[in-house]
């Protein structure tokens, strides 16, 4: 096992994100060697003669001259090609073994799509429930409907208690990670005081049964909703833990559907819950590898707007924005609306080039691996595979935004105005940009009722909107 520079440095990562992830391995390996097995883990140094994997692989090569090396598909397209480099260069040695935490393997995808004229996530997730027998009835799905999604739309009463998810002491382990991560990483983006992530899987399995214990009954009502002192609501806050490995996807769903059983939660928060990880999380790693190489490069829109510099230091007097990107680099850490309709939403209405977006939220956020986080930016929140992944893009103005948050309260700008200096930059950037891509989109259904309306705006209207637009498009670095 190696922490190497290679991995730390093709994005410019959170620092928590690189003290989970090293945290975790050495604490997994000191499970390993407390267990009898004989490892051998190369920490983190940036004059080691072991940088990347295919250092690693060379190296082991000549050290243990191995009939065979074993290793785990690797989930990243980028790791991969190391992989078939490697294995070009010494035909027969590398054997991969597919990777058995996720559901839908790679080919069952393939198999799955093909024939189709449109995949659609909604699909998918039905045979996957067919599939695992999760929340069903013999072949028809408990309570008569697949999906619960209309009921998780509420918004949040004021005196409403929302839960924390399980924080954990560090360790002399963690705290040795941290210190190397502080003074390596000094420059990355990110908090690293107040690290409370579990790091093994012990710990991730305490914080799983905190969140169903407290959070899971409320996690549907709240879904989307977003508060500006509540960064965690009743989310999960495990997709980090997944992603590394320390929980297992299919053992937290059958433990949902438990407590469902149990009828010690609603039918809609246990099955929004078990979509979003054998629906999403299972469809975009599907979408990913289907896709891959040409996913990464599409721009469906054609934007070419570098990222906006409040990006990395949340300093923006709109205060959805600032708040969001806030929380993002204390805690490494933001909700799946937060990313959709704060920040994604922003940088697709400014026209943001999709890869530069990509790669913030690649760097910034715990649980960010590309198989996952590609997917979900250049998908569905930019739109710039053109409608792969979703039918319509995840635009809005700034009344979804009041309507599902606080942040709006506390906003320089006005929600209530639509065009001018101290209107809400959401309310005209949403018209500007339905009205400079109508070419794309005015013949997708979903957008009819938006397209109307434009068009019932007078010329003077629509002529306002786009110069205060262009203004405050012109003014954004
Ligand atoms: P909860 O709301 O509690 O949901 C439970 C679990 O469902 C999550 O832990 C996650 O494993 C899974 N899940 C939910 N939505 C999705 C989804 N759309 N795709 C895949 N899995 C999902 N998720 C990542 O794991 N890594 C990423 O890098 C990532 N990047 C994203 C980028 C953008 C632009 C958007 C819009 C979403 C992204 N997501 C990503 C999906 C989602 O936002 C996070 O999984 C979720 O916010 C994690 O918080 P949670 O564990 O509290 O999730
Ligand atoms: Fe965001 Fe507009 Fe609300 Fe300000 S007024 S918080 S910019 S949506």
């Amino acid at each position: 096992m190696a922490e190497l520079a290679d991995e730390t440095s093709y994005v410019d990562h959170h620092k928590k994100k690189i003290a989970f992830i090293f945290s975790a391995m050495r604490h997994f390996n000191e499970e390993l060697t407390n267990n009898g097995w004989r490892t051998e883990y190369l920490r983190y140094g940036e004059d080691s003669a072991v940088q990347s994997f295919d250092d690693l692989l060379e190296q082991a090569l000549d050290k243990y001259r191995p009939r065979e090396i074993i290793v785990t598909q690797a989930n990243e397209y980028r790791v991969r090609k190391v992989f078939a480099g490697f294995s070009a260069r010494h035909p027969g040695l590398l054997t991969e073994v597919i990777d058995d935490r996720f559901i839908c393997s790679e080919s069952e995808f393939i198999d799955w799509v093909a024939g189709r004229k449109q995949p659609r996530m909604e699909y998918f997730y039905r045979d996957m429930r067919r599939r695992t027998g999760l929340l069903m009835d013999g072949d028809q799905p408990i309570g008569g409907k697949w999906n619960y999604d209309a009921d998780n739309r509420k918004t949040l009463a004021k005196d409403t208690k929302v839960v924390l998810p399980k924080r954990f002491q560090l360790d002399a382990l963690t705290a040795e990670v941290i210190d190397t991560v502080r003074h390596a990483f000094c420059q990355n983006f990110g908090d690293i005081d107040s690290f409370w992530f579990g790091v093994k899987r012990d710990q991730a399995n305490a914080a799983f049964e905190e969140f169903l214990q407290n959070a899971l009954p409320l996690f549907g009502d709240y879904q989307d909703a977003m508060l500006s002192d509540e960064k965690f609501l009743f989310h999960s806050v495990v997709s980090h833990y997944l992603n590394v490995g320390l929980l297992d996807p299919l053992d937290i769903c059958k433990a949902v559907e438990e407590q469902f059983h149990l009828g010690r939660v609603p039918l809609n928060a246990a099955e929004g819950f078990i979509r979003q990880i054998i629906g999403w999380r299972e469809y975009v790693r599907g979408i990913y590898w289907w896709q891959m190489p040409d996913y990464v490069e599409l721009n469906y829109f054609g934007h070419e707007r570098p990222l906006p510099a409040f990006y990395w230091t949340g300093e923006t007097k709109m205060n959805c924005l600032a708040k969001c990107i806030g929380q993002t680099k204390e805690e490494a850490y933001a909700h799946h609306i937060q990313r959709l309709m704060i920040t994604g939403n922003f940088a697709m209405l400014a026209g943001v080039q999709p890869q530069q977006i990509h790669e913030w939220y690649l760097a910034v956020y715990a649980d960010a691996f590309e198989w996952v986080e590609l997917p979900n930016t250049l998908g569905m929140s930019q739109f710039a595979d053109g409608g792969l992944l979703g039918s319509k893009p995840y635009a809005s103005g700034g009344n979804y935004i009041n309507k599902m948050s606080d942040y709006c309260n506390q906003c320089h700008y006005k929600i209530k105005e639509k065009v001018g200096e101290t209107a809400c930059p959401f309310n005209y950037l949403y018209w500007h940009f339905i009205s400079r891509h109508a070419d794309k989109l005015q013949s997708n259904g979903r957008l009819k009722f938006a397209f109307n309306t434009w068009e019932k705006m007078s010329v003077e209207r629509r002529e306002q909107i786009n110069q205060s637009a262009e203004h405050f498009l012109s003014r954004l670095r």
